[in-house]
């Protein structure tokens, strides 16, 4: 994949200094660029920024590439990259503490929508059901009605039931991801109160 050169002018310090304070950033910096946990990766191709190329990333700053990469989403937290990393990087980690701060910047692309119906059909049923996250999802992406012949297909062959095959009881399921919308939402508040800027005070020096 062709990739446009980064600028200078985008780095966002304030963004790097956060992720580097929390546990997961510690050792960031001492990344090598071996690319180990890209050649581990067994999503990579799909990315727009294997793992190596995203730790880079956040080392410079470049918040807006980050958190608008799909990478954060594509990713599906196997954790081969950081059981192998070198420098005890943990790049499935790294991920998952920027996807709830992509959700707070407000961030919207086809991936993290896919995301977020993912995450409504299985707290609600307890399990993935593809006729319901095809259906939503082409709701809310235009460009599914090119896969209306291939759903179709799988239809006739009995590889989409309509049928939702749901958890008998859901009631600890929910009460986990309450649990985990909660976490987030403290994790965003957070967030805004590091990244507040100080206001000047009155009399200040300008
Ligand atoms: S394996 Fe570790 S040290 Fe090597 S590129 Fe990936 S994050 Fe950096
Ligand atoms: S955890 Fe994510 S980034 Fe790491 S190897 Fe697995 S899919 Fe790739």
């Amino acid at each position: 994949m062709k990739k446009e050169a980064l600028l200078a002018e985008s780095r966002d310090p304030a963004f790097r200094d956060l992720i580097l304070k929390t546990p997961v950033g510690e050792k960031i910096p001492t990344c090598m660029q071996c690319g180990i946990c890209a050649g581990s990766c067994p999503v990579s191709h799909e990315m727009d920024y294997t793992p190596r190329e995203l730790v880079r990333m956040v080392q410079l700053g470049l918040k807006q590439e980050v958190l608008n990469s799909n990478t954060i989403w594509i990713c599906t937290t196997c954790f081969s990259c950081s059981v192998r990393c070198p420098r005890g990087i943990r790049p499935t980690e790294l991920i998952e503490a920027l996807r709830p701060i992509a959700i707070a910047e407000g961030v919207k692309n086809k991936n993290a929508r896919f995301d977020s119906i993912f995450s409504g059909v299985v707290g609600k049923n307890g399990r993935a059901s593809e006729f319901l996250l095809i259906s939503k999802y082409s709701l809310k992406e235009p460009e599914m009605i090119k896969q209306v012949p291939f759903g179709l297909s799988l239809f006739a062959k009995g590889k989409l039931p309509l049928s939702i095959d749901k958890m008998e009881d859901t009631q600890e399921l929910k009460a986990i991801f309450k649990m985990a919308g909660k976490k987030q939402e403290g994790e965003s508040k957070e967030k805004e109160k590091t990244q507040e800027i100080p206001q000047p005070q009155e009399g200040a020096e300008k």
